[in-house]
């Protein structure tokens, strides 16, 4: 069974766990950068990115949650988590984790929808999946490999570039598990491909 981490740092952890679960596999809270050598995928929630990156620095684990992309090892940031995947950030001189080939933006959907929920469509995933925005960001622009999978009002809001999945929404607070699920096949498939 793939083991799939969530970073504990900030944000909306346990609810991934549920889902992580729910889509047959097992998840575990990370809370020390040594954990990562445990698990074959990990999540970054959402939450608030400059916490989330203040928190990675006092624990040490920018140089590990580097080492763990650059073993080939799935990664799945959602919202906070899509802002610290990515390489480029609107408005920043530096990425956080900067390991996903898209250019990023904050709080995308206007002060007035800081929340909000819309039915999308996930390439490969779901024609009919009710996504949660809570002051979202969204992806400015994919790089050439980068896989777009969803936008919502023209502007992208999930995709994939290798082992690396992000998206704008919190899918974890909904029961809807299709995008989990197609994570934990990305870790199955990595995982399966290394011990071949
Ligand atoms: N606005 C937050 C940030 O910039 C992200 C919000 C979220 O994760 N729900 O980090």
């Amino acid at each position: 069974m793939a083991k799939i981490g969530v970073l504990g740092l900030q944000g909306a952890v346990r609810e991934h766990l549920w889902a992580i679960e729910a889509s047959g596999a097992e998840g575990t809270i990370i809370k020390r950068p040594e954990e990562l050598a445990d698990v074959d995928g990990l999540i970054i929630p959402g939450g608030e990115s400059t916490a989330i990156r203040r928190l990675i620095d006092k624990y040490g684990f920018m140089e590990e949650l580097k080492k763990f992309a650059a073993d080939g090892k799935p990664m799945f940031g959602t919202c906070a988590g899509l802002i610290l995947l990515a390489n480029d950030l609107v408005g920043y001189d530096a990425p956080h984790i900067g390991v996903m080939d898209v250019k990023v933006e904050r709080n995308s959907f206007g002060r007035q929808r800081e929340s909000f929920e819309a039915d999308i469509t996930i390439a490969g995933v779901a024609d009919n999946f009710s996504a949660v925005f809570i002051r979202a960001p969204h992806i400015v622009e994919a790089g050439e490999n980068v896989e777009v999978l969803a936008k919502h009002n023209d502007r992208i809001v999930a995709a994939r570039d290798g082992q690396f999945l992000g998206c704008s929404f919190h899918p974890e607070l909904t029961d809807d598990y299709r995008l989990m699920n197609y994570f934990v096949k990305m870790v199955e498939e990595t995982k399966s491909k290394n011990f071949a």
